[in-house]
């Protein structure tokens, strides 16, 4: 492919602003992971939610959760103080506005309906108010943000198709359904007919899958649930028939590198497969997960990455163009962002 740029004109003191200030797409950050804590002390004031921390300064410093049950802890705290429409858009809309700073034109948010209306919040109360922040997101930001339902896979396929049901009432305002929460011991079968309902109706489907869990569960991810995008997806490379059917399908994968880190999915940064994915031909993209919690918005991502790895301005542009590629966005908007990725290499001199 002829490059639109001049990579070795890139120096690697510019990779920083390269990355800050390209456009990209956003398409694997959970919502209910972008509650700070200074939020989360809002909403529970003006709530009268009471919350297990004394100040935003200690609930601050449990962010630096040491394992999955003091992260779980975390997460299931701050979810607590959502309950009204308006602290669902105030929620979306904070991150919203971080992610028009990080140069996102496009977002496809995953928000976990069960975990709220397990708490008696409405799916009306919760899909409305998401919905208001991206319809604002459009004409105020300039971010096309869009909304994807995630199913709980540690709970069970009908407490799936329970939220299903009361989620079609708002079926156009959500694009697709996703698959998260902890993935090993909850391969991708045990969800294989509520997604081959969802499928029915149009919607477009993802998984978690090969975060954690092996290549076998990418596989039936792709071949069972028949995904048209893998969230994670990182362990793909320890089966080569996996990484070439992912090339030559062009199947996206959102890859989460500080969240990869905070979960030691992999050691350190700089042994990141990052660059490995992207040199076999994959569609791999770079996105923030939970970025309250764990480390960073996107940009933060694009850039410990490279510092840590070495990748290269080739690299940033391909993430670029992955990411508008691997989007569900019409054909037209993504030739329209793609051009901009190419005019934004082209530019920056
Ligand atoms: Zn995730």
């Amino acid at each position: 492919m002829s490059l639109p740029f001049n990579p070795a004109a890139i120096f690697a003191d510019r990779m920083p602003e390269l990355l800050r200030t390209m456009p990209k797409a956003e398409l694997h950050m959970h919502i209910e992971g972008s509650l700070e804590p200074e939020l989360i002390f809002a909403l529970a004031q003006r709530n009268g939610v009471s919350i297990p921390y004394a100040s935003v300064e200690e609930l601050r410093s449990a962010y630096a959760f040491t394992n999955l049950q003091s992260f779980l802890d975390i997460y299931y705290a701050g979810a607590s103080v959502l309950l009204t429409e308006q602290d669902f858009y105030d929620m979306a809309w904070a991150y919203l506005q971080r992610a028009a700073a990080d140069h996102v034109l496009r977002t496809e948010m995953f928000f976990d309906p069960q975990t709220h209306t397990e708490r008696g919040v409405s799916m009306q109360t919760v899909v409305q108010g998401l919905h208001r922040a991206c319809v604002d997101a459009k004409a105020q930001l300039g971010v096309d943000a869009a909304l994807i339902l995630c199913f709980l896979r540690h709970l069970s396929e009908e407490s799936a198709f329970e939220t299903l049901e009361q989620a079609l009432p708002f079926r156009d305002l959500f694009i697709g359904v996703g698959l998260d929460s902890s993935e090993v011991g909850h391969p991708p079968e045990k969800f294989a007919r509520v997604f081959a309902r969802c499928r029915e109706l149009g919607l477009h489907l993802v998984a978690h899958a090969g975060e954690e869990g092996p290549p076998a569960y990418v596989w039936s991810a792709l071949d069972v649930l028949k995904v048209e995008r893998i969230d994670h997806g990182v362990q793909s490379i320890k089966d080569a028939a996996l990484m070439k059917r992912l090339a030559a399908d062009r199947i996206p994968l959102t890859v989460c590198p500080l969240s990869n880190l905070k979960l030691c999915v992999f050691p350190d940064l700089a042994q990141h497969n990052l660059g490995q994915l992207l040199d076999a031909g994959l569609v791999a993209t770079v996105n923030s997960d939970d970025p309250a919690y764990f480390g960073g918005y996107v940009n933060e991502n694009f850039t410990q990455t490279f510092a840590a790895t070495g990748l290269s301005a080739q690299h940033a542009w391909q993430l670029a163009r992955n990411s508008f590629e691997g989007s569900f966005a019409s054909a037209d908007a993504r030739r329209v962002w793609l051009d901009k990725v190419d005019a934004h290499f082209a530019g920056f001199v």
